[in-house]
């Protein structure tokens, strides 16, 4: 048994002496030890074990390693939500006079720490366009400490190159480069092999896959997993053990349903590129996107998200939202059930319009996480919405 899907569904946590099947649900704060010199040992380090469940738990174990298995990873950690796996990895390596490069396009809680939180811990962070190699490079300076990107970036689906990415960890082998891998999912895109440090993922997007449970996991190199335990372990963002054996047991099917995720998408992509009244309609895997070549390369399928400009501005995009008779609007994505989003008025509503504009959201901006539905139902309300909203 060598092949991903398998070790997948067949990790799993220790069988008790009930002899269950399926992996029980572990509530329980603490463990209990042998006897005493047992107890010494365990907090001496010289012998692991359950502890308490702040720092570990059969569930959250499992589900952890799992995600390594996917990613390809040494080990990994579970956070309360995908924010709490982003800040603590960003948190354990920084202080004060040190510098973070990102891209430009990041999640909204993420970009509020790089501007809100580290600045007053004497943390700066420079933004750079994500598709342009070198201003990059140009962004480093001798006190960069972290390099940070999201690709495919969210709502425009720009690109970083891996390959690339992994030549200027190779020139700069003290900077810690962290990928947020949400929106490709370790099915589609395996960031650590190319030789990138640590990848962060929102569980609560595709893992979960149905809007039920939220999450984080880290996921790389033991020696940076270990620093980032310490933050963990005293600080107390450990993931409960009840969202553990929910993702775990969603993560036996992300595969399949990332390729169901994929082949809607696309046809969806497809679709609005043919109608007259869409503008630049982004995704990886058409052969229109500008990083199409390098998409098919890192990635294996071009993943959920779909990303629209409706010719007519916010108006016309507020009536094709609400004209939507099966797709539902929520700043959710990555669940079972299709989603449209208006970026502009919502998720990135904080930020200024030139900054809007810089990522490529305008008035007219849609973007769709398409969901498990039958191709022909997604299809038909989006096109009967297109037609209601003229
Ligand atoms: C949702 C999301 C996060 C935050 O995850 P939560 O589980 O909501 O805390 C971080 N990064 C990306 C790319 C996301 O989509």
């Amino acid at each position: 048994m060598n092949k991903e899907q398998s070790k997948i569904i067949r990790e799993q946590a220790e069988r008790s002496s009930s002899r269950e099947h399926s992996v029980p649900l572990y509530l329980t704060s603490s463990f209990i030890f042998d006897n005493a010199e047992q107890g010494r040992a365990v907090f001496a380090e010289e012998e692991s074990a359950m502890v308490y469940s702040r720092y570990a738990n059969p569930n959250t174990t499992e589900f952890i390693n799992k995600v390594c298995v996917m990613e390809e990873a040494e080990a990994g950690l579970a956070f309360a939500s995908g924010m709490g796996a982003v800040f603590g990895s960003l948190a354990t390596f920084i202080k004060q006079g040190d510098h973070i490069v990102s891209s430009r396009a990041i999640f909204g809680s993420t970009h509020q720490l790089f501007t809100q939180l580290f600045p007053r811990w004497g943390v700066t962070t420079s933004y750079v366009d994500a598709v342009d190699q070198k201003a990059w490079e140009e962004a480093i300076q001798p006190n960069t400490k972290i390099i940070f990107l999201e690709s495919p970036s969210n709502p425009g689906l720009e690109l970083v190159d891996l390959e690339w990415l992994a030549g200027l960890k190779r020139q700069h082998p003290d900077i810690i480069f962290i990928i947020d891998n949400c929106f490709a999912t370790p099915y589609l895109q395996k960031p650590l092999p190319y030789g990138i440090d640590l990848s962060i993922h929102s569980a609560t997007k595709y893992m979960d896959g149905q809007g039920r449970v939220l999450g984080g996991v880290v996921v790389g190199k033991q020696e940076l997993i270990d620093q980032i335990m310490f933050l963990i372990r005293h600080t107390g963002p450990a993931m409960s053990p009840f969202n553990a054996w929910i993702l775990s047991k969603s993560l036996d099917t992300l595969g399949l349903r990332m390729d169901r995720h994929c082949s809607n998408a696309l046809a969806v992509a497809e679709a609005l590129e043919a109608h007259s009244d869409t503008m630049q309609v982004k995704y990886p895997f058409l052969p229109s996107h500008p990083q199409y070549e390098l998409a098919k390369s890192q990635m294996k399928g071009g993943g959920g998200i779909v990303t629209f400009e409706i010719e007519g501005g916010q108006a016309r995009a507020f009536r094709f939202i609400d004209a939507l008779e099966m797709i539902l609007y929520t700043s959710n994505l990555g669940d079972s059930r299709s989603i449209a989003t208006h970026p502009a008025s919502t998720t990135h509503s904080k930020l200024k319009e030139e900054e809007r504009l810089a990522l490529g959201i305008s008035p007219g901006t849609i973007r769709l996480s398409i969901g498990l539905e039958d191709q022909e139902d997604i299809i038909a309300d989006i096109l009967q919405a297109l037609q209601a909203s003229r």
